[in-house]
């Protein structure tokens, strides 16, 4: 499977993951690897809860649209291949 936003531009490049919010196919350098927060209620009053972190992998377009209406809930940092690229 080729990265869906490079096969637009035509330049197949292979799949490193799938974005979980579009579906669509990412290669290393579309692929953003974040955190999606989640509040859980831990008690009978809305001031007891807690908050479970879990890892997330969506293309640029996704993220986005996610971190301009959703910035407390969601938390992206580099594409996935540039962080690997400055190691
Ligand atoms: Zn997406
Ligand atoms: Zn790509």
């Amino acid at each position: 499977m080729n990265c869906f936003d490079c096969i637009v531009d035509n330049e197949p490049v292979p799949v490193v993951g799938i974005c979980t919010v579009c579906g669509a196919a990412v290669c290393s350098s579309c692929a953003h690897v974040g955190s999606q927060f989640t509040r859980h209620a831990t008690g009978f009053s809305s001031a007891e809860s807690s908050i479970t972190e879990t890892r997330m992998i969506a293309c640029q377009s996704c993220v986005v649209a996610l971190t301009a209406r959703h910035a407390g809930r969601y938390r992206f940092d580099r594409p996935a291949g540039r962080v690997r690229q400055l190691n």
